[in-house]
């Protein structure tokens, strides 16, 4: 992986560059990640904030008022695309991987985590390391 990646939202009004190297390389089974993803699971690598810096509109969010430890993601708000993902205890950024302008360079995953809240029908590769929720160190 390249140590400078680009990538933006759909419609191309967001734009950002990740300056360092992303730490981890996961799928996401979790049924929040379902809906936004479409049904199967979120690819992603985690970034650390001051790495990635955004240009053109700045992303809406949107947290869950009712759950206490809430994620919050972002997202263009003229074509929707999901971007990112900030995790409470968690340092770096979820970074969506259909969001960079060349997705291949992500290789694919290297563990899947939340796999209990999977459906049946979610192919997770034989190599990678499975967790029921989520490691501690992703
Ligand atoms: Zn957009
Ligand atoms: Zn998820």
């Amino acid at each position: 992986m390249s140590d400078q990646l680009e990538g933006g939202c759909f419609c191309g009004a967001i734009r950002y560059a990740v300056t360092s190297k992303p730490r981890l390389k996961a799928q996401c089974h979790c049924r929040a990640c379902q809906y936004f993803s479409g049904g199967g699971p979120n690819y992603y690598m985690l970034v650390s904030p001051e790495s990635l810096v955004f240009s053109g509109d700045a992303p809406s969010t949107y947290r869950n008022p009712d759950k206490p430890d809430a994620v919050t993601r972002a997202f263009c708000q003229k074509c929707g695309t999901h971007l990112t993902t900030e995790r409470p205890g968690l340092e770096e950024l979820v970074l969506k991987v259909g969001t960079l302008d060349d997705p291949s360079v992500f290789r694919g995953p290297k563990i899947a985590i939340f796999c209990e809240e999977k459906q049946d029908w979610h192919v997770i590769p034989e190599d990678l390391t499975t967790f029921a929720t989520l490691p501690s160190s992703a």
